[in-house]
């Protein structure tokens, strides 16, 4: 993930806690019909109907778009019911986004807005996919902001040079990971951040930076649960930004790493 150098908008401060997922799910509701359903009337409409084979093809493309709406309203109601694997979910909301988002603006939201939404629901099924057990090798990436920015402390090569003077979170975070053992790093951009992953091969990550970094991360680690947390911008984006210790120890915790 990058270290907010986009920022967000203004001072946002919404975070996967201040947003659930519903709002998102009504917009890739109509994302779904726009891409998927649309497209599929138009074909139905060309393909023959009195073959065998159109009739497969007829049977399947109304299967997947009634299986895309079921899984839609079973997640708005919070059921646990998985009509479409976890990992499949995972993908189609994130493929669904770039429309939602569109669809967001036309309602008058803000792409963070969305973001904020969309990050709720891909930490729900994130959390899901553990399978109450533990993600026995956990990654935490930190965006370069966190840390105040007259620390001359090389918390970039190593966290663990962080004096724990507490004028900003790396502090807290860092004593967290020594009591749960993950590894954890601070990183400069995207590409910084799927070498760590791809090196380090971790079985899960958490990821602080601002909604719109994150969206774009998710894209970028499509194989691996990805908890997001949002930072707060209270300076304004890529300056000094915070994080609440409590939602970083909240996502531990989903993740089944219970500290020492
Ligand atoms: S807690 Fe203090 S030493 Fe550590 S990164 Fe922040 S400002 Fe630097």
């Amino acid at each position: 993930m990058d270290q907010g150098s986009r920022g967000g908008e203004g001072e946002a401060t919404m975070t996967m806690t201040t947003c659930g997922p519903q709002r998102y799910l009504v917009l890739a509701g109509i994302a779904h019909t726009i891409t998927a359903v649309l497209p599929a009337i138009v074909i139905l409409c060309i393909l023959p109907h009195d073959t065998p084979d159109s009739r497969i093809a007829w049977r399947v493309i109304i299967g997947l778009i009634l299986a895309g709406y079921a899984a839609l309203l079973l997640d708005l109601c919070g059921a646990s019911w998985n009509i479409l694997p976890v990992a499949m979910r995972r993908m189609w909301f994130r493929w669904l986004f770039p429309a939602a988002a569109v669809a967001g603006r036309v309602g008058g939201m803000s792409r963070d807005r969305v973001a904020a939404s969309y990050l709720a629901l891909s930490n729900r099924l994130s959390t899901a996919g553990i399978r109450g057990g533990e993600a026995a090798r956990l990654l935490v990436l930190l965006p370069r902001c966190l840390q105040n920015g007259e620390c001359q402390a090389r918390v970039i090569e190593d966290v663990a040079m962080c004096r724990r003077c507490g004028r900003c979170d790396i502090a807290g975070l860092v004593s967290l990971k020594e009591t749960h053992r993950v590894q954890m790093a601070v990183v400069t951009g995207g590409s910084l951040a799927r070498e760590l992953v791809n090196r380090l091969s971790p079985s899960a990550v958490i990821a602080i930076a601002c909604e719109r970094e994150l969206v774009d991360g998710l894209r970028a680690i499509t194989s691996l649960p990805v908890v997001c947390i949002a930072n707060s911008r209270p300076e304004g984006p890529c300056r000094n930004t915070r994080v609440d210790i409590e939602e970083f120890r909240g996502a531990l915790r989903a993740l089944g790493l219970k500290g020492e």
